[in-house]
């Protein structure tokens, strides 16, 4: 009989512990969340300090990373109170359940049912069984915080990439680069269209230069021919295999790119330039820098091509990081090269060293080129104009001339 008492405590014990698990995984929950809004903030203003300075609001961001701090130290007090108070359920509970034991027992030694040395033992056996009990008690409290992080790996890793290779996926060798738009149309899910009914082709070793005002839909024609989405309706070719056919990483390896401000990372020269081919020779290194007339300056660094760039190469000028870029592009020798606004910022002899990187880099490549700059969409085969997600002129280089006279 008296070994019931403290069985009769178990469900209480985990009936109470399980009103609190709920609140003890909520508060997980929103500390998780807060951290991770922190490390994302800190990380945007850390990005932007020269930002932060120039428009003087050092004491605006310092007063909200305090603010959001202080909302994460309260977040992590009532965490931290939760289970405080769920490790002293556990201990008061066992504490009455021991308690009522000895009650029990000393009114039954009263009444000479048992001796008081029996009464002693068993309290003993009691408190060696439910020391474990309460452990495995406190443990759980552990468990459904742990529970909590474990679900937020598991939400990550359960992330599916919108842009998949099909079963049946073919491995692009090197293509000849023929590039065919069909009838595509595209938005970006918010119900604004972005491209409609665009058809082009280009034959390989074709210069085309998408031309149109700024949101007029160049760069998403740039994401379609990359896959970083796929149309909405119609369909792109590329040496005439729907580009949803070709495994992924083996079409992103025909295709090369110059951005405008290129970023580069910070290692050192000669890895950057090698950044798409690690296994390249010095040799194809310093060819690839000379075909982008980066070479010269590079000799002058104090380090050469071992030279470190920090701080996303902001230490050289802007024509200096695009032929680098130019030259990390060249080495790769794709059929299909990409070139947004390459020259865009650029002036004088910086521009004029660029434009002929760019020359040697567009040699027998077909080449698409978004530009603003009519003198160099005069220099391409075929000229798209877009306007509003249309192409509004399709041609030859006289439409250039049209709108440059205009
Ligand atoms: P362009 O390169 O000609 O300046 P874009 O292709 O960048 O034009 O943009 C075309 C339109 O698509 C714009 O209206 C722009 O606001 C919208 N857009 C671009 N990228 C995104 C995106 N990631 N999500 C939603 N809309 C976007």
């Amino acid at each position: 009989k008296l070994s019931l008492i403290p069985v009769v405590t178990f469900p209480i014990l985990f009936g109470s512990l399980f009103y609190r698990f709920g609140k003890i995984k909520n508060t997980a929950n929103r500390q998780r969340s807060n951290e991770g809004r922190i490390a994302s903030r800190l990380n945007e203003v850390l990005t932007a300090v020269p930002l932060v300075l120039a428009f003087g609001q050092q004491q605006y961001e310092e007063q909200r990373f305090e603010n959001e701090s202080a909302q994460n130290l309260e977040q992590s007090v009532r965490a931290a109170r939760l289970e405080a108070a769920a490790t002293r359920t556990v201990e008061i509970i066992g504490a009455l359940g021991m308690g009522a034991v000895v009650l029990a027992g000393s009114l039954q030694v009263l009444k000479g049912a048992i001796l008081p040395g029996e009464l002693l033992i068993f309290a003993g056996y009691i408190s060696n069984m439910s020391r474990p009990i309460r452990n495995m008690a406190k443990l759980s409290i552990q468990f459904s915080k742990a529970r909590v992080s474990a679900e937020r790996i598991a939400e990550i890793l359960n992330i599916e990439p919108e842009i998949v290779d099909n079963p049946n996926a073919l491995v692009a060798r090197r293509l000849k680069g023929k590039i065919e738009f069909e009838d595509v149309s595209f938005d970006y899910g918010d119900g604004n269209t972005v491209l409609k009914n665009i058809s082009f082709v280009v034959p390989p070793g074709q210069r085309v230069a998408l031309i149109g005002s700024s949101g007029a839909g160049k760069s998403t024609i740039i994401s379609l021919i990359l896959r970083f989405y796929d149309p909405k309706s119609g369909a792109i070719f590329v040496d005439g295999v729907n580009i949803r056919d070709y495994q992924l990483e083996s079409l992103r390896r025909n295709v090369g790119i110059v951005l405008q401000d290129s970023m580069l990372f910070g290692a050192t020269v000669r890895e950057n330039i090698a950044y798409g081919k690690p296994d390249a020779t010095m040799e194809e290194i310093v060819t690839a820098a000379k075909a982008a007339n980066a070479h010269e300056f590079i000799e002058k660094m104090d380090d050469g091509y071992e030279t470190l760039i920090t701080g996303q190469g902001k230490s050289l000028s802007g024509g200096q990081r695009q032929r680098i870029a130019i030259a990390r592009t060249i080495i790769l020798n794709t059929p299909i090269l990409i070139l947004d606004e390459p020259m865009r910022g650029l002036d004088g002899e910086n521009k004029e060293k660029v434009e002929d990187a760019l020359n040697h880099l567009m040699v027998d490549k077909t080449c698409l080129l978004i530009t603003h700059d009519l003198e160099a969409a005069a220099g391409a085969d075929i000229t798209l104009t877009l306007r509003h997600g249309r192409i509004f002129a399709h041609g030859e280089n006289a439409e250039v001339h049209l709108l440059r006279n205009r």
